[in-house]
C-alpha cells in the first residue's frame, strides 16, 4: 500500500513539475510496459521505448539578488521534459555562456539523455585542452541537467539515483561576522537562536582586511581604488582573539568554524593554526592556496585540528594524492567548477576509502540549482561531513521554485522527481546580469604586493 502511495505522490510530483503527460507518453510508470522492460534482457535499457534526444543546450544568465548565475536547460524531444544545471562561474559568467552556446549545444543536439556518463567522458575531452573553470562550469550545467532528466524519468529524486538516503537532512554552517569583537558574538548568538549548531566566525572580512584603511601603498599611488591590504599579524591575533571569546562566551556546545582564503604565508598560517588548537575548531579552511600544497604535510605534523582544502582545485585528480596521504580532513569542491555532479560522486566515494568527508562549496555564487545539487549527493553519501548553507530569500523561492529550504540549521530537498527545482524563465528575465568589476576581492600586502586568495 505504501509503494502505491509513493508511486502516486511521484505522479502527482511530476503533474506539478509539468511531467504528468510526458510520463505517460514515455510509458515509464505505466505497469504493463515497465513488466515488459523487465522481461527484456537483451536489449539496452536506453533502446527501450521512446529514446529521449536532447534538441537544445540554453545558457539562461540571471542575477535575481545581483550575483550573476549561469543555469543550463537542456531541452528534449519530449514535450515539458527538460532538465536545469549549475554552470555559474561568476567572476566570468558571459564566457561560460558563450562554451555553452557555442560549443556545448552543438556537441549535445541528437545525442541520447540517458547516457550520463559518456556525455561526460566525451564532452571533456571534446576540446581536446581541458580542465579549466570555464569549460567545467559550462560541462556542468549539462551534466545537472542530465542528472535531473533522468530523476524525472524514472520518478526519483536524484538522491534516490545516487543509492537513497543516508541521513534524514543535511546539517550545516552559516556565517558569522563583524568588524569588532562584540559583533562577531552577536551574529553568533542571532544564528545560535535560529538553531544553527555550526558556525563559521570571521573578523573584519577575509583576512581581517576591512580593519586595514590607509595603506602606503594607496599613498604611494600604486593600486586601484577598489583593492583591499592585509596586515598578517592583525588577521592572526583577531583570529586567535574571536575564537578565544566564542568559547568563553557559548562553552563548548556549539563548533567552530574558520576560513582562512589562503591568505598568509605558510608558516604564519601553521602558527595560527597551532594557536587556535585549544578552542577546538570544527574545521579550519584553506590555510594554504593551491600552489602551496606542498606545505600540507608540516601543517599536520604540528597540528590535530582538521583541515578543509579544495575549492580552488579544478579536477578530481587534485584531490587523489591529498586524500591518500590523509593531508587534510574535508573536501571542499566548488561541484560546478569541476564538472558536475558525475566527477563528484566520484572524489565523494574515493573520499570514503580514505574517511575523508565532505564540505561542498556552498556560496552565494553558487546558484539556487546548485545547491540543490550539493544537498541531494550530501544526503545520499555515506562520508558526509558539513554543507555550507545559504540564507535563501523569497524572491529566490520565486525565480527557483523548489529551492532546498533550511530549518533549524537542516538543509531539506523536496520529494520532486530530479533536482525538484526549475527556473521560472519570465521572471529571471527581469534580472538581467549585472556590471562586475572582474576582479575578486583584490588584497594587497602594506606596500601594494597583490595576495592570492
Ligand atoms: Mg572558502
Amino acid at each position: 500500500m505504501k509503494n502505491v502511495e509513493n508511486q502516486l505522490n511521484r505522479r502527482n510530483a511530476l503533474k506539478t513539475l509539468g511531467l504528468g503527460s510526458t510520463a505517460g507518453v514515455l510509458g515509464l510508470l505505466g505497469s504493463s510496459k515497465a513488466h515488459a522492460a523487465i522481461k527484456d534482457v537483451s536489449t539496452p535499457s536506453y533502446e527501450k521505448g521512446i529514446q529521449v534526444k536532447i534538441t537544445k543546450v540554453r545558457a539562461i544568465l540571471t542575477a535575481p539578488y545581483g550575483t550573476n548565475l549561469v543555469i543550463v536547460k537542456v531541452e528534449t524531444d519530449q514535450a515539458g521534459l527538460h532538465g536545469i544545471g549549475c554552470a555559474t562561474f561568476t567572476q566570468r559568467a558571459h564566457t561560460v555562456v558563450s562554451a555553452i552556446e557555442e560549443y556545448l549545444d552543438p556537441f549535445c543536439k541528437g545525442k541520447n539523455v540517458a547516457n550520463i556518463e559518456d556525455m561526460w567522458q566525451t564532452a571533456y575531452q571534446s576540446s581536446y585542452w581541458r580542465n579549466g573553470p570555464v569549460l567545467n562550469n559550462a560541462l556542468s550545467g549539462v551534466d545537472q541537467a542530465l542528472w535531473d532528466i533522468k530523476g524525472k524519468m524514472a520518478g526519483m529524486p536524484v538522491y534516490d539515483l545516487l543509492g537513497g538516503k543516508t541521513r534524514f537532512a543535511v546539517d550545516t554552517y552559516t556565517h558569522a561576522s563583524g568588524k569588532s569583537t562584540g559583533e562577531v558574538m552577536d551574529d553568533v548568538e542571532k544564528y545560535k537562536e535560529q538553531g544553527y549548531r555550526n558556525i563559521r566566525i570571521q573578523l573584519g572580512g577575509y583576512g581581517s582586511t576591512h580593519l586595514t584603511n590607509n595603506p602606503d601603498w594607496k599613498q604611494g599611488g600604486f593600486g586601484n581604488a577598489g583593492d583591499n591590504t592585509m596586515d598578517p599579524q592583525v588577521y592572526k591575533r583577531g583570529t586567535i582573539e574571536i575564537f578565544k571569546k566564542a568559547r568563553e562566551r557559548f562553552g563548548d556546545k556549539i563548533e567552530l568554524l574558520h576560513d582562512m582564503h589562503e591568505r598568509l604565508q605558510p608558516m604564519d598560517a601553521i602558527d595560527m593554526i597551532k594557536k587556535v588548537e585549544e578552542y577546538r575548531p570544527f574545521f579550519i579552511e584553506d590555510p594554504f592556496s593551491p600552489e602551496n600544497i606542498g606545505w600540507f604535510k608540516m601543517l599536520r605534523e604540528q597540528t590535530s585540528v582538521p583541515i578543509a582544502m579544495g575549492e580552488l582545485l579544478n579536477n578530481p585528480h587534485e584531490w587523489l594524492e591529498p586524500m591518500s596521504s590523509r593531508l587534510y580532513d574535508y573536501i571542499r569542491i566548488h561541484i560546478s567548477q569541476i564538472g558536475g555532479i558525475t566527477p563528484a560522486m566520484k572524489v565523494a566515494r574515493l573520499g570514503e576509502w580514505f574517511n575523508v568527508r565532505t564540505a561542498w562549496h556552498g556560496p552565494g555564487d553558487t546558484s539556487p540549482v546548485g545547491h540543490a545539487a550539493n544537498a541531494h549527493i550530501d544526503l545520499a553519501i555515506w562520508n558526509f561531513g558539513i554543507q555550507e548553507a545559504q540564507h535563501f530569500k523569497e524572491l529566490t523561492y520565486e525565480v527557483f521554485p523548489g529551492t532546498p529550504t533550511v530549518k533549524n540549521g537542516y538543509m531539506h530537498v523536496n520529494e520532486a522527481p530530479g533536482l525538484g527545482i526549475d527556473i521560472n524563465e519570465k521572471l529571471a528575465k527581469r534580472y538581467p546580469p549585472v556590471k562586475y568589476n572582474y576582479n575578486w576581492t583584490q588584497v594587497r600586502g602594506k606596500d601594494g604586493t597583490p595576495i592570492r586568495p
